[in-house]
C-alpha cells in the first residue's frame, strides 16, 4: 500500500481553488463543488489504495470539472441524422416543422387556452384543439390524442374489452419494437386474447367461427416492421367490418405510423392510412403522432363517436394525456395537412419527396467542400434510404451517399463513425462495404454547415 501517495492526497480546499475550477465555482453554488470534489478525492484514494497512482490536485479538479460538464450539459443533444433512416426511433423519429416547433414554443413561454373555453369562459377540453381538425383529415366522427400509440392501445383495449375476450389474428399478434408486444397489451388491459388463424394466413370464417358472447372486440394490427411473403391471406378491413356488424363487434385497427400521405405516390409500397380504414368503417384506428405523420409524440385514436367517449371517460385517459407542447405542435403539423403542404413542410415528407438527384447533389458538395482528408478515399455513390421507424419494412427509396474509404489513413471503418459521434454536434452515419455512408436526404438543409465541419474535423490528419 502506498503511504506516501495516501498523505500526498490533497486537501478539499487546495483542490477547490485549483485554476482548473476557476470558472466553474464562479458559475455554480461552491457548496456543491467541493460536495463533488470530496467525492473524487474518495475516489482517488480508493485507486490509491487499489495500487493505483497518486494525482495531482490540477488532475482531481480536472475529474471533478469533467464530472459538472456531464451533469450540465443539456441532454438529450442534437446531432445529424446521416444514416439514410427517415424515421429513426434512437434518434428521436420525426423531426418538427417550423410551424410544429413555434407552437410548442408559444405553447411552453406562457398560459394558453389549454383547457380554457374563451367564448364562455369555463372549463374547455384540451382535445378540443384537436378534434375537428383530426376529423375533417381523417373523415372520422371524432378523435381523441393522448401520450403515444402504444398507451392509446392500452386505453382503447383497457376501455372497450377489459375481462373480455379481443379475437387476433395470430400473424398480427406481433411485436413492434423496443419489447412492445400485442398480447403483452392485451393482457395489460385485462383482456383475454383469442388468436385465430395460422401465421401465414387468416379468414374471415376464423374470426366468426371464434365469437362467443365475451367477445368486445376484433382488434387488426399493422405489422409494420416486418413482411409476410409468400402464401398469405389476411382478412381485409372492409370484410371485417362487416362481419362485426352483423355480430354487433367493434373492429380496432393499429395502423401503426400514421401515414396521412399515400406513400404509393414516392415508388413506396402502399401504408395503411386513418382515411382509409374510417372508410372502411373501423370503430376505432390506433397511430402515432411521431412516424409518418410527422408530427411530436403522441397516440391518435380517431373512429365512432360513443367509442371515442368510452375512453374520454376512462380513468387510464387521465393517466395518459397529451401534454400541452405536444397537442400545440400536433395541431400545427396537422394544418399542413389541411392546407396541402405537408410535402413541403413537413420534414420526414420533405426526406421521403427528395427527388434522387437534389440528394446527389448535396453529397457533391459535401464531397467538395472535404480538404484535410488526408489518406481518405471519398466517391459519391448510389445507395438506399430506408423510411424506418416501424413502416414499410424492406421499403427502400433510390438515393445517394457519400462513400468515405479510410484506407489509406491508419484508421478504420469504425474508428471513422467513433469520431463521427465524438464532434460538438455528432454525426450518426452507417457502414457499408467497408467505407463509411453519410446519406444527405435525412439531414436537415440547415445542418450543411455543421455536418462539413464535423466531417473535415472527424478526418483532420
Ligand atoms: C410504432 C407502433 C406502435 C407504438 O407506437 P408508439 O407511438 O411508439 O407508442 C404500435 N403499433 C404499431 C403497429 C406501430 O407501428
Amino acid at each position: 500500500m502506498n503511504q506516501s501517495a495516501l498523505r500526498s492526497l490533497p486537501s478539499v480546499e487546495r483542490v477547490v481553488t485549483s485554476d482548473v475550477l476557476a470558472d466553474v465555482i464562479a458559475a455554480y453554488d461552491r457548496d456543491w463543488v467541493v460536495d463533488l470534489t470530496r467525492n473524487a478525492l474518495a475516489e482517488t484514494r480508493r485507486s490509491i489504495l487499489a495500487g493505483g497512482e497518486p494525482q495531482s490536485p490540477d488532475q482531481i479538479a480536472g475529474s471533478v470539472r469533467q464530472a459538472i460538464d456531464d451533469l450540465v450539459t443539456p441532454s438529450p443533444r442534437p446531432l445529424i441524422n446521416a444514416t439514410g433512416v427517415v424515421i429513426h426511433t434512437n434518434l428521436g423519429r420525426a423531426p418538427l416543422s417550423k410551424a410544429a416547433m413555434a407552437a410548442a414554443d408559444a405553447v411552453a413561454r406562457g398560459y394558453s387556452d389549454l383547457e380554457i373555453d374563451l367564448s364562455t369562459g369555463r372549463r374547455g377540453s384540451r382535445q378540443a384543439h384537436l378534434q375537428s381538425l383530426l376529423c375533417q383529415i381523417t373523415g372520422a366522427e371524432a378523435a381523441l390524442a393522448v401520450n403515444n400509440n402504444a398507451s392509446a392501445l392500452l386505453l382503447g383495449l383497457s376501455a372497450l374489452a377489459a375481462g373480455r375476450e379481443v379475437i387476433v389474428a395470430r400473424g398480427e399478434a406481433v411485436e413492434i419494437g423496443g419489447g412492445f408486444r400485442i398480447p403483452d397489451v392485451l393482457r395489460q388491459s385485462g383482456c383475454r386474447l383469442v388468436d385465430v388463424g395460422t401465421t401465414n394466413r387468416t379468414y374471415a370464417r376464423d374470426y366468426a367461427d371464434a365469437v362467443t358472447d365475451d367477445t368486445a372486440a376484433f382488434l387488426k394490427a399493422h405489422a409494420s416492421n416486418f413482411r409476410v411473403e409468400g402464401f398469405t391471406a389476411a382478412v381485409d378491413e372492409r370484410e371485417l367490418v362487416a362481419l362485426g356488424k352483423s355480430a354487433g363487434i367493434p373492429v380496432l385497427h393499429d395502423v401503426g405510423s400514421g401515414a396521412l400521405l399515400p406513400t404509393e405516390k414516392y415508388g413506396l409500397a402502399h401504408e395503411p392510412t386513418p382515411q382509409e380504414a374510417i372508410a372502411a368503417g373501423i370503430g376505432l384506428v390506433f397511430f402515432s403522432g411521431d412516424k409518418l405523420l410527422g408530427g411530436p409524440q403522441a397516440g391518435i385514436v380517431v373512429g365512432n363517436r360513443d367509442l371515442v367517449s368510452r375512453l374520454e371517460r376512462h380513468p387510464l385517459a387521465r393517466a395518459v394525456r397529451i401534454d400541452k407542447m405536444s397537442l400545440a405542435s400536433l395541431t400545427a403539423t396537422l394544418t399542413h395537412y389541411l392546407s396541402g403542404n405537408a410535402e413541403s413542410q413537413v420534414p420526414v415528407w420533405q426526406m421521403i419527396a427528395a427527388h434522387p438527384d437534389a440528394v446527389r447533389a448535396r453529397a457533391q458538395l459535401w464531397k467538395d467542400a472535404l480538404t484535410a482528408s488526408v489518406g481518405y478515399e471519398t466517391a459519391v455513390v448510389p445507395a438506399r434510404s430506408a423510411v424506418g421507424g416501424g413502416s414499410l419494412p424492406g421499403e427502400t427509396l433510390p438515393s445517394w451517399a457519400l462513400s468515405i474509404s479510410p484506407n489509406g489513413s491508419g484508421a478504420s471503418p469504425e474508428s471513422l463513425l467513433a469520431a463521427l459521434r465524438d464532434q460538438p454536434t455528432p454525426v450518426i452515419a452507417r457502414i457499408e462495404d467497408d467505407t463509411v455512408r453519410l446519406d444527405p436526404r435525412t439531414v436537415l438543409p440547415e445542418q450543411d454547415a455543421a455536418l462539413q465541419q464535423a466531417l473535415s474535423a472527424a478526418l483532420a490528419p
